[in-house]
């Protein structure tokens, strides 16, 4: 298929694709799926809802052919789908896609790192908020130590893939372990990359006064380390990274809250159950797996996605105020996957 650039409505051009492979999660992160919201008799999507893995191969080529060079694969817990390897191994052998990545919360790494690196993944994101035993366990709502995810960042390491290590801030609950990660990141050779907490879906109750900032974490940062600031290295670049001074160690910011960086956000996202959505902040989506599944022909799809990038005007982070992260319907963090 012929490779063309389709452009929204500010101009932005369609560069990264996250594929959301699963909505279920064997953690109930308080600041994601919290557990009293998700518990035990929460109906999560049964498998026919979710897209194949053929489906999602013929999505992801229509978002290639429109000029998507970066694929994510997250979820829920990607790892928990079934065979992710025949995925992606579907997805490296798609001609004009230049990077396969995946977010994890590592646990199922030990079991998968060797199959998925083999498959042709190349890096993945492991996602870790502290370093205390006790505070894991409440952030993760499963009572589960770090143990399992630092056996599984130890896995990837071994299996050749480039790793690096997500951590979610959130005032007063782990603020502390800000120094504790950069040290132990700094000294594993692990680029780290803290994320302000966001009011991702309507289960979080999220409040502006939970956010630590980039600014905060940088000062922090300052006062232990020498950091040297660093150009993006392409446009659309989500975090903004900094190089511990004589090392060739990074750290990393995802400032989503306070510095938006909506104006040039180049992301779509896939839904587990076959819906397109535009931004992390959408209440709606656009259908595409009953689209696919009605007999739509490849072309038709690429104009329908080409069709909905061309209309796409999001720019939530923009616009955040508390009354919209109250408000505003969004979807749920484990539908589309951050
Ligand atoms: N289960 C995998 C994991 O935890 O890495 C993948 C899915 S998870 C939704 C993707 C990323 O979103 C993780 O790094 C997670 O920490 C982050 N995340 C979840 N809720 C968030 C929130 N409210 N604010 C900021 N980041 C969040
Ligand atoms: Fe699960 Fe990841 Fe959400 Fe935690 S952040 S509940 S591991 S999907
Ligand atoms: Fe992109 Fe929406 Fe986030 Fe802005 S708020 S950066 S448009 S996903």
């Amino acid at each position: 298929m012929e490779k063309t650039i389709i452009k929204d409505k500010f101009d932005r051009p369609l560069r990264d694709l996250r594929i959301s492979v699963i909505d279920r999660c064997n953690f109930r992160c308080q600041y994601c799926m919290p557990a009293d919201q998700f518990g035990d008799d929460f109906e999560f999507l049964p498998k026919s809802a979710l897209l194949t893995y053929e489906e999602i191969e013929r999505v992801a080529k229509a978002f290639v052919s429109v000029g998507v060079e970066k694929i994510r694969l997250t979820g829920g817990e990607p790892l928990l789908r079934r065979d992710l390897p025949i995925l992606v191994k579907k997805l490296s052998e798609i001609d004009g896609l230049k990077d396969i990545a995946l977010t994890t919360n590592g646990v199922l790494l030990p079991k998968l790192a060797d199959k998925l690196k083999e498959a042709g993944l190349k890096r993945v994101n492991i996602s870790l908020d502290t370093l205390d035993d006790e505070l894991f366990g409440t952030i993760n709502g499963r009572g589960v130590g770090t143990k399992p995810v630092l056996d599984g960042i130890e896995a990837a390491k071994k299996a050749g893939l480039r790793v690096k290590i997500n951590m979610v801030v959130k005032k007063g609950l782990n603020d502390s372990e800000i120094i504790p990660m950069a040290d132990f990141c700094l000294k594993n050779g692990l680029e780290l990359r803290f994320i302000e907490y966001m009011d991702v879906g309507s289960s979080n109750g999220w409040k502006m006064d939970d956010v630590i900032t980039k600014k905060q974490i940088y000062n922090m940062l300052k006062e232990h380390y020498q950091l040297e600031s660093l150009d993006p290295a392409y446009f659309g670049e989500v975090a903004k990274l900094y190089n511990y001074t004589n090392t060739d160690v990074n750290v990393g910011f995802i400032s989503s809250v306070s510095e938006s960086f909506c104006s040039s956000c180049t992301r779509s996202r896939l839904s587990a159950n076959g819906q397109i959505f535009t931004c992390l902040f959408n209440g709606n989506g656009h259908d595409i797996r009953n689209f696919m599944r009605n007999g739509a022909t490849d072309e038709e799809l690429r104009n329908r996605i080409t069709d909905i990038w061309n209309g796409r005007n999001d720019r939530y982070s923009d616009e955040r105020t508390e009354e919209t992260a109250r408000t505003r319907k969004k979807i749920e963090m484990s539908y589309i996957g951050g």
